[in-house]
């Protein structure tokens, strides 16, 4: 039975590297009908706050990642850390050590002066000396002195560390509390974890990890570590490269489904599928797919997956989420036409929800057209034409046909092209010179607010 987890420390936001880690570690297990684990890791107590897990929580919730255990939480384990602590140093396999900070810093300068790699030099590990009084001491685990630690990585294949590499760790502070990385391997064990999946800043761990599930003769999970996820370019990102937060990708208007898309193929492949649904993507996914190499954030192809999202969403769906965004600016889409038709007409031209509302603004009160705008498309010439396109329209029964033919009887009779006409009713009603088609905006907007707004124009525009 696969049994996975995503362990995010609530130290900042969820960002785009771990949303992916979670991503990964959530698909896994329901590709293969087993349970998923949330887990916060809170330990750092200095940094780790409630807000930063709310936001975690609600990212997963948004993303629809949903957790089949916990959240546990580690700050809630103290107790079985310290019982495991107890078990290893009852066991020999680890010992208390009392070297203080000076001794420890004396240490390292000589090994550097030596040119050799710093490290703790097991002083305490056998040691039958009398401790000192009134010395708190640290707690190490005895990692073994000779052999390697083998880790057939699913993503990045073997990794060999030499055991003689690694220094006795310590499990728990002088204030006893536990460290690190000793509560990730009795949270693996006892949540009987049989994938990690995580990013690959933490594949130096691993070993320390492995061989300390060893000692408490836990069986061993298999590892998957997933390279980062690097700026356009090349950077660590950061910032500079967009949003980072998960969170600030509702906030700016993408659809969750887009963003776990887009995610997906970011770093793992399946021949050329760009858009699919999670179901695919839980059938599809394997740790094989994974590349070995860092991928590049690519915020134009993100745009264009969720563009492609967008177009394909329900209206209504999409009317409860652009509403917010339409009052921010000052526009109460309950009155004026109905949401989701003005969104049928607009959907497959934008990127992002942000966009969709402001592409719908002018459908619900009157904007301003820019004056270059309007030097360019309404002319003097124009705007006798205009006062009698009004006189018709003041005629009609107001449907899309019945404005179009207006146009096309106005533009014959005249001898103009189309756009001639209707390039300076689309700036002078809506403000935007570009709209979808002119006759289904006016439509929408509706007989009384298309005339008022173009008299009031026209008025003011045969005044100047
Ligand atoms: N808490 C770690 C982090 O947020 C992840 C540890 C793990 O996955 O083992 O980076």
């Amino acid at each position: 039975m696969v049994r996975t987890r995503f362990a995010p420390s609530p130290t900042g936001y969820l960002h785009l590297g771990g949303a992916r880690t979670a991503l990964f570690s959530w698909a896994f297990a329901r590709r293969h009908k087993g349970t998923f684990v949330l887990r916060i890791e809170d330990t750092d107590l200095e940094r780790s706050t409630p807000e930063n897990t709310q936001v975690i929580l609600d990212a997963m919730k948004w993303l629809g990642l949903d957790y089949d255990e916990g959240p546990f939480y580690q700050t809630k384990r103290m107790d079985r850390y310290k019982e495991v602590i107890d078990q290893l140093l009852a066991e020999g396999k680890a010992y208390y050590c009392y070297a203080s900070k000076e001794e420890l810093d004396a240490m390292r300068e000589e090994q550097m002066a030596k040119g050799e790699k710093p490290r703790y030099d097991r002083r305490w590990r056998d040691s039958t000396a009398t401790p000192p009084t009134g010395v708190s001491p640290v707690v190490r685990f005895k990692n073994p002195l000779d052999g390697a630690v083998v880790i057939d990585d699913l993503v990045k294949g073997q990794i060999i560390v030499q055991n003689s590499e690694l220094d006795d760790l310590i499990i728990a502070r002088s204030d006893g509390s536990p460290t690190y990385n000793f509560c990730v391997v009795v949270d693996d064990w006892d949540m009987q974890i049989t994938h990690v999946i995580r990013g690959d800043d933490h594949v130096n761990n691993t070993p320390r990890q492995i061989n300390i599930l060893k000692a408490l003769g836990a069986p061993l999970p298999k590892y998957g570590h997933v390279p980062m996820i690097l700026g356009h370019d090349g950077e660590k990102l950061s910032k500079r490269h967009g949003a980072v937060s998960v969170m600030q990708y509702e906030e700016d208007g993408y659809l969750p489904e887009a963003l776990l898309n887009y995610l997906a193929r970011l770093g793992w492949a399946k021949g050329d599928e760009e858009v699919f649904t999670m179901d695919q993507f839980t059938e599809w996914f394997n740790l094989e797919g994974i590349s070995r190499s860092p991928s590049r954030f690519n915020p134009e192809k993100l745009n264009w997956i969720n563009q492609q999202y967008l177009k394909q969403a329900d209206s209504n769906r999409l009317s409860e989420l652009v509403r917010p965004f339409l009052l921010r600016d000052e526009c109460d889409p309950s009155h004026g036409p109905a949401l989701p038709l003005v969104i049928d007409l607009l959907k497959e031209r934008v990127n992002t929800i942000e966009e969709l509302a402001d592409a719908a603004v002018y459908f619900y009160r009157p904007l301003d057209a820019e004056p270059a705008v309007i030097e360019q498309h309404v002319g003097a010439d124009i705007l006798p034409v205009m006062q009698q396109v009004a006189d018709r329209f003041e005629a009609i029964d107001w449907t899309r046909e019945a404005i179009h033919d207006v146009m096309k009887a106005i533009v014959a009779e005249h001898g103009l092209k189309l756009p001639k006409v209707a390039m300076p009713l689309r700036v002078l009603v809506t403000g935007e010179p570009q709209t979808p088609s002119i006759d289904a905006v006016l439509a929408l907007i509706g007989k009384d607010e298309v005339l008022t707004r173009l008299r009031r124009q026209l008025n003011a525009l045969s005044a100047s």
